[in-house]
């Protein structure tokens, strides 16, 4: 068995090599960055991979940091993979930041919360925006004891806004694509609050982005967690479509909202 083994992988070592050898330098050409690129990384670093730690707070560091994140090859450099990963529509909260250092994680001290859609994209009608948020908030309710119930006025604890760019906190949205939404962790005021960027075409469909898998994740930071690197969980930071017929959550969500609000009762 060893040496059929051994023979089986000495027959694959001579195309790896080859390709290698061929592949490599036009690959380094092609990971030459513009400028441009370069600033938009720093941006990006910036926002979405911050520490305080000032040993480990290198560009370099940081790229790494990313890379390992998203469970991609550690290099350190700024690769074409590398770059595509950060132009790849996602969350505008961050991966890997300092409040993260803080013991024990914010959650609502109780399971009832209200919420409040404030306005409304022009993107969807009316009914179906309600409905996507709805269902949003289901995906979390239907695996803990949290319940959520709709106020049309008044102070909610996640209240829900439609805004491009400047829209009243130190986030601004960044036009299409980009950042889609960011929301709050459990607190008063700005806690738990979920904004959408008005620059996105939402939908109900594949098409643009789609309205409830991005509030079902923005609800996931609303209630107190943070991002995964398990790249099937909802709170990865990136947006990808699923099917959402019959919509379930990952088992590392379910673990992670669990271990703050406990299981549903039956
Ligand atoms: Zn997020
Ligand atoms: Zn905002």
């Amino acid at each position: 068995m060893l040496v059929a083994t051994m023979l089986h992988l000495y027959s694959f070592i001579p195309i790896l090599l080859s390709y290698g050898v061929l592949g490599m330098p036009r690959l380094e050409n092609k990971d030459k960055m513009s400028s441009m690129d370069q600033k938009y990384a720093e941006d990006y670093l910036n926002n979405f991979y911050t520490t305080t730690n000032k040993a480990k707070n290198t560009f370099v560091d940081r790229i790494k940091e990313m890379q390992k994140f998203f469970g991609m090859k550690i290099t350190g450099s700024l690769n074409r993979e590398t770059m595509t990963m950060m132009k790849t529509p996602r969350c505008g909260m961050p991966d890997v930041a300092e409040f993260r250092a803080f013991p024990g994680r914010p959650k609502w001290p109780q399971n009832s919360l209200t919420y409040r859609i404030v306005n409304f994209t022009p993107d969807l009608p009316r009914a179906v925006v309600e409905d996507a948020i709805q269902r949003a908030l289901n995906v979390w309710s239907q695996v803990t004891p949290l319940r959520f119930s709709k106020l049309t006025s008044g102070a909610a604890d996640i209240v829900i806004q439609f805004s491009p760019r400047s829209h009243g906190d130190r986030s601004p949205f960044d036009g299409p694509n980009g950042v889609l939404a960011h929301a709050y962790g459990p607190s008063t005021g700005i806690g738990g609050d979920a904004h959408f960027d008005e620059d996105e075409r939402w939908t109900n469909n594949r098409a643009g982005f789609n309205l409830f898998l991005v509030a079902a994740h923005e609800f996931g930071h609303s209630l107190g967690l943070d991002h995964s690197n398990d790249p099937a969980a909802l709170m990865f930071p990136t947006y990808r479509y699923v099917n959402t017929d019959n919509f379930r959550l990952s088992q590392d969500d379910v673990n992670g909202i669990q271990s703050l609000y406990g299981r549903r009762r039956k």
